[in-house]
C-alpha cells in the first residue's frame, strides 16, 4: 500500500495513467488504472464527508450528541475540548457516519488514546456501540 500512497501524490497533482506509467514503467498499467480507481473513491467518500461536516444536518447532529451525553465526556467526564466520535470508524462504516447511535462525545484526550480512536481495536469500538446502545435505549 506504499507504493499506492506514492503513486497517489501524482494523481492528486492531476497526472493522468499515461504520465504516471512513464515515470513508474516497473508497475504495469492495469495496477495503475485499479490505483487511480481507488483514489477517486477515496476522494469521493472525503468530498461527501466535507459536505456532511459543513451541514445543517451535521450542526445538529452535533447538537443532539451534545445534548445527550451531557456537555462532558463519555469517558472521563471533563468539559474540555469535546469531539464527537464515531464508535464504529468511518472507514469500516461510512454508512453510519451521520448515525447517532454511533456517535459519543468525547474529550480531545479520550479521543485519541482511546481504544475506539481510528483502526485500533474493531473489537472495542463494537462493545463501546452496543454499550451506548443500551445507554440509549434506557433513556
Ligand atoms: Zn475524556
Amino acid at each position: 500500500m506504499s507504493q499506492y500512497n506514492s503513486i497517489k501524490l501524482f494523481f492528486e497533482k492531476g497526472y493522468s495513467v499515461e504520465e504516471v506509467n512513464k515515470k513508474f514503467p516497473h508497475i504495469g498499467k492495469l495496477l495503475l488504472y485499479k490505483y487511480l480507481k481507488i483514489y477517486r473513491l477515496e476522494r469521493f467518500n472525503q468530498d461527501a464527508k466535507n459536505v456532511l461536516y459543513h451541514s445543517a444536518k451535521w450542526k445538529e447532529l452535533r447538537r443532539q450528541v451534545i445534548a445527550r451525553d451531557g456537555r462532558k465526556c463519555h469517558q472521563c467526564g471533563s468539559t474540555k475540548t469535546l469531539q464527537l466520535e464515531h464508535c464504529i470508524p468511518k472507514s469500516l462504516r461510512p454508512d453510519l457516519i451521520a448515525d447517532l447511535t454511533n456517535l459519543v462525545l468525547l474529550c480531545a484526550k479520550c479521543h485519541k488514546s482511546g481504544s475506539t480512536f481510528g483502526r485500533k481495536g474493531i473489537r472495542n469500538t463494537v462493545k463501546a456501540r452496543a454499550k451506548l446502545l443500551k445507554k440509549i435505549s434506557e433513556t
